[in-house]
């Protein structure tokens, strides 16, 4: 190592000396405390390289290149060649070293001698299969099926092989599967409506556009790599408007802020929609050739929708939604991103549709700079090789309704059987209520319910009533609190997949840059010792393939499809670094041939109406208020649900959790900046202290998601209630949740 300079950590060093953590710390397990952090100069040629992908289930997916000296990651840094991810990464990505040789790191299997006792005992990996195989026998000789036995797995890894897990489930026979995500749900069903897919824009083309909307989505928090591109587009003159309910780091960065009332984007949209049409501002051609349902809509504004109704319901200015709704007509092009939190209400989905229409009207959609950007699966055309797995033969299973899910391939299925399906978003009262059989075995992996899932106390009870929780985790979560046995998981360092994303148009391979640490195993090898553990206790229980590598595992992902649409001949090729797919057009629908069964843009959606909606995009009352203040719990720029924000070097600069409320709010209550403070509603309670902070309107209080270790008992979940979306069905397998449609009281504690 040559240059070595001594950092003081500051807020401007960080990103520099979390980079260099690798290089710091030696030895794998070394705690390096953030004073002792050491920012070296290096010779690339020193290491052996990597490629991997961060399967945070985040925006960016980023493609990240790993050194390795000695078996060891010194460094990490986005990957240069992806023009998207273009050498960086986030505050997250730069800690993934102190997440993989973290002291905290689970490191082998453990089973606990009592929930929520802390007492873990380590036990071999061979004892915690037996375990658990014997258990799924049990299951299956009591019950007749193996219906008792449950999964919940979402977005903790989200890379094509995790879904591994799924398929070791259907290994085993027909069981209980949690459907359904909580994260944008009724946004994609909106969409699919109004266009016939879920499809945007490269976000890459965001420079060309003239006018921005960043409606509901914090970038320079969640989407950091997104950034660069509107303000390369404000360098060239667009104007950028971000709606929000909180002032953030993003609207900081915009020309025009737009605070409305939560839920008001329905009525905002749609009175920007009634004065561009009174000002005869439609693109003629767009609505007439390639719509249908546009003279109903008209209508419908005519008949029910004032500039100054929307001003009264969104809180925003009569003068500025007109002013704002013509400079958006007029520019050319204009895109509006649609950002997740917006359609986490009990009317998100109507919401949707009425910014897609905004955007249709316009005639933004299908154009290079335009679109109603959402997110897309174009890239997701992999074989799911790992999740399809037979059952053994003669599985029972529930006979009844196909099962339903974001990635249902059971059509065709000869069997009779399939597994049962429940809602993910409202799994606590799930586990309570399934029956014959009730839910006896828990399978929790890529996942943390007591963080991801709502009503925290609710799922405590339900979990009481499992009798065995084993979980797949990396850290002590509340989560593995709540199970019997805990199995070690590998890092994305540590196996061998591939990843995509759902917003960019790159591909990255993820290598094994690492062996395993400790006795960590991965998701694939997990199911691989399971089922060899079951066919030596009960022959022909398991079908899952036992010997492949998770290179093999890999491997057996791609097709020819793949190929073809990212230009390469082979998956190793990917070894050389990220590819892009070889896009017709940055923009979507740029055909104007859309997937609705008309083939063009439905302003009017018969299959809408037929799910109950409205066939119009008209406008949807949010969630009555159930309490004084609306509670709103975004993520945080240092977390993902309790991912990183436990990481030592995280916890640097954020240290605590608080509630952030503005002063005059807080001042009507006696409360003072730093007070300690009770939040609470009909759901729970939670003690916090907390900030005072205009950049949240009055009636309103935040509290970022995150968890900050094992020590702490700060959970919005518990004070978030399962209430559902008002679409996600359709696509999702199950309704998506309201998770900002929620209230809360706060006094001094
Ligand atoms: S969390 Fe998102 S932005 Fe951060 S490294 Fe991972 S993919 Fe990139």
């Amino acid at each position: 190592m040559k240059d070595r300079t001594n950092l003081t950590l500051s807020r401007r060093s960080l990103l520099k000396g979390m980079a260099a953590a690798g290089a710091a710390s030696i030895l794998p397990c070394r705690l390096l405390t953030p004073k002792e952090a050491i920012a070296a100069g290096f010779d690339p040629n020193e290491y052996q390289t990597f490629r991997n992908a961060c399967p945070r289930n985040c925006y960016d997916t980023c493609s990240i290149k790993t050194y390795v000296q000695d078996g060891v990651i010194k460094y990490i840094e986005g990957a240069p060649e992806s023009t998207y991810t273009k050498g960086g990464l986030c505050v997250k990505g730069y800690s993934y070293p102190r997440r993989v040789y973290s002291p905290d790191r689970i490191k082998y299997p453990m089973i606990q001698d009592g929930r929520r006792s802390g007492k873990w005992r380590r036990i071999s990996w061979d004892d915690a299969l037996d375990r658990i195989a014997k258990k799924i026998l049990e299951l299956k000789e009591t019950d007749g099926n193996l219906l008792g036995m449950g999964l919940t797995k979402y977005s903790g890894n989200f890379s094509i092989t995790s879904y591994g897990v799924e398929g070791m489930m259907s290994s085993l026979g027909y069981t209980t599967r949690f459907v359904g995500t909580p994260c944008w749900p009724a946004g994609i069903d909106a969409q699919n409506y109004d266009l016939g897919d879920m499809w945007c824009n490269d976000p890459e083309d965001m420079v060309k556009s003239k006018y921005i909307i960043l409606w509901g989505v914090n970038p320079a928090w969640c989407a950091v790599h997104s950034m660069k591109y509107i303000q390369e587009a404000k360098r060239q003159g667009a104007k950028v408007l971000v709606i929000d309910p909180i002032f953030t780091q993003t609207a900081a960065k915009g020309d025009v802020f737009w605070q409305p009332k939560p839920a008001g984007d329905g009525a905002l949209a749609l009175g920007m929609a009634k004065h561009i049409l009174d000002k005869g501002l439609v693109d003629n051609d767009f609505v007439n050739s390639h719509a249908v349902g546009f003279n109903e809509f008209a209508d419908y504004l005519n008949n029910n929708i004032t500039v100054e109704w929307a001003a009264e319901e969104s809180g925003i200015p009569a003068q500025e939604i007109r002013q704002i709704a013509e400079e958006f007509a007029t520019a050319d092009p204009a895109t509006i991103w649609i950002g997740y939190g917006m359609q986490r209400h009990t009317n998100g989905g109507a919401s949707v549709r009425s910014i897609d229409a905004l955007v249709a009207m316009t005639g933004n959609v299908g154009k290079e700079g335009g679109g109603a950007r959402y997110g897309h699966l174009q890239t997701w055309g992999f074989n799911y090789h790992a999740m399809i797995q037979s059952p053994p033969e003669g599985s029972v299973g529930f006979s009844g309704a196909a099962a339903r899910g974001e990635f249902d391939f059971t059509e065709g299925d000869k069997s009779s059987y399939s597994d049962r399906t429940v809602n993910i978003n409202k799994t606590a009262q799930e586990i309570l209520d399934i029956k014959d059989p009730s839910l006896k075995l828990f399978w929790v992996a890529c996942k943390n319910p007591f963080a991801q899932d709502f009503d925290r106390p609710k799922m405590e009870r339900a979990f009481d009533t499992i009798d065995l929780v084993v979980s797949a985790e990396q850290f002590f979560t509340e989560t593995v609190a709540n199970s019997d046995i805990v199995l070690p998981v590998t890092t994305l360092f540590e196996e061998w997949t591939v990843n995509v994303s759902y917003w960019h148009y790159w591909m990255g391979i993820n290598e094994q840059a690492i062996k395993p640490l400790h006795e960590a195993k991965s998701n694939l090898e997990i199911a691989a010792a399971l089922s060899k553990k079951l066919n030596s206790l009960s022959p022909g229980s398991c079908t899952f393939q036992e010997e492949l590598t998770t290179e093999d595992w890999t491997a057996k992902e791609f097709n020819q499809g793949i190929y073809d649409y990212f230009g390469i001949k082979d998956w190793k090729d990917l070894k050389n670094g990220p590819v892009k797919a070889k896009l017709k057009s940055s923009a979507s629908w740029s055909d104007k041939k859309f997937g609705t069964p008309s083939g063009k843009y439905e302003f009017k959606s018969e299959i809408c109406a037929e799910h109950g909606h409205k066939a119009l995009p008209e406008f949807k009352e949010g969630r009555k208020a159930y309490d004084k203040f609306q509670l709103l719990t975004p993520h945080t720029q240092f977390a993902l649900h309790s991912q990183f924000a436990n990481l030592d070097w995280m916890k640097e600069f954020n240290k605590e959790p608080f509630v952030y409320m503005h002063p005059a709010a807080a001042a009507a209550k006696g409360i003072k900046d730093l007070d300690m403070v009770r939040v609470f509603n009909k759901v729970g309670e939670q003690k916090v202290k907390v900030k005072l902070t205009d950049n949240v309107s009055k009636d309103c209080l935040i509290m970022y998601e995150a968890w900050y270790g094992k020590n702490t008992d700060f959970n919005v979940q518990n004070l978030v209630d399962d209430e559902s979306a008002d679409m996600g069905a359709y696509k999702a397998g199950a309704p998506g949740a309201a998770i900002h449609g929620q209230f809360a009281d706060i006094e001094k504690a």
